[in-house]
């Protein structure tokens, strides 16, 4: 059964080939939606849109860049018809401690994450207004949950925390325009994030924090991407949904 048959979907930061957004692409793709997947580096967006297949396009876009936001939007809705869904998946993140945090380190994780998360929901919102529908999933972390702990520094658990707040302030304000956004958590996922920056020691004491004792896959986020994305959670809206193994139980 296709979940998002005739639906049109942005996935931002989804050009990484091991990455949750790419994962994400590829599955609400197989199941009937028409991708965009908008990254930093054009020709890797185009090269992940040609991989996932089925009508996918890639192009440029800086999430920080609010311009850049709301020409990629314009340019979707042009080349696929409109935008259904949006998720916010473009993160970045740091292993810094709290007296570590430089100005610019802050900068940079607060704007990807969470700046980025409002330019590029500000970018489709109007559009999703006008059509009197929409699903904005945005991807935050247990990390904002739990206070970090993982592998990002606490620059990068406020970032992510923000991302909560805004996703349910969204609910709250865009809900009378069936607009629904909620947020996913995931615990730990390998991906080319942690790629190569985890020791052995690191990785034995987070596997030892998982009860399901294994790492997430990014299929198993894309599938709750999935469910917030369809008319399955159509009655969901203003809600973070975990997908840590357990990591965190709250
Ligand atoms: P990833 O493989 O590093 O993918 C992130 C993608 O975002 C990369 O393609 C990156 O491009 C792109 N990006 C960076 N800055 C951008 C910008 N300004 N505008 C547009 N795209 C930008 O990471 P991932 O593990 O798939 O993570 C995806 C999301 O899940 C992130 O928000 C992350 O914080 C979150 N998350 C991940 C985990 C985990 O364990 N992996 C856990 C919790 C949450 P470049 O490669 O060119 O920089």
């Amino acid at each position: 059964m296709e979940l998002l048959a005739g639906q049109t979907a942005i996935v931002t930061g989804a050009a990484s080939p091991r990455g949750l957004g790419k994962a994400t692409a590829r599955l609400f793709a197989s199941h009937g939606a028409k991708v965009a997947i908008l990254d930093l580096d054009p020709r890797d967006a185009e090269t992940a849109a040609e991989d996932v297949g089925q009508g996918a396009i890639g192009m440029a876009c800086d999430v920080t860049d609010k311009a850049a936001c709301d020409a990629a939007a314009a340019a979707v809705v042009g080349k696929l018809g409109g935008i259904d869904i949006l998720v916010n998946n473009a993160g970045i993140t740091q292993p810094l401690k709290i007296m570590t945090i430089a100005p610019e380190n802050y900068d940079a994780v607060l704007d990807v994450n969470l700046r980025g998360t409002l330019y590029m929901s500000q970018a489709v919102i109007p559009h999703m207004r006008e059509r009197k529908s929409g699903s904005i999933v945005n991807i935050s972390s247990v990390s904002a949950q739990r206070g970090g702990g993982i592998f990002g520094g606490p620059h990068y658990s406020a970032a992510k925390a923000g991302i909560l707040g805004l996703t349910k302030a969204m609910a709250r304000e865009l809900a009378p325009d069936g607009i629904r956004s909620n947020a996913v958590c995931p615990g730990f996922i390998a991906t080319d994030i942690t790629a190569g920056k985890l020791t052995e020691e690191m990785r034995r004491d987070i596997l030892e924090g998982i009860p399901m004792g294994r790492t997430g896959t990014a299929e198993d986020v894309a599938g709750c991407c999935l469910f917030l994305a369809s008319e399955l959670s159509a009655y969901v809206t203003g809600s973070e949904v975990d997908v840590n193994g357990g990591s965190l139980i709250h």
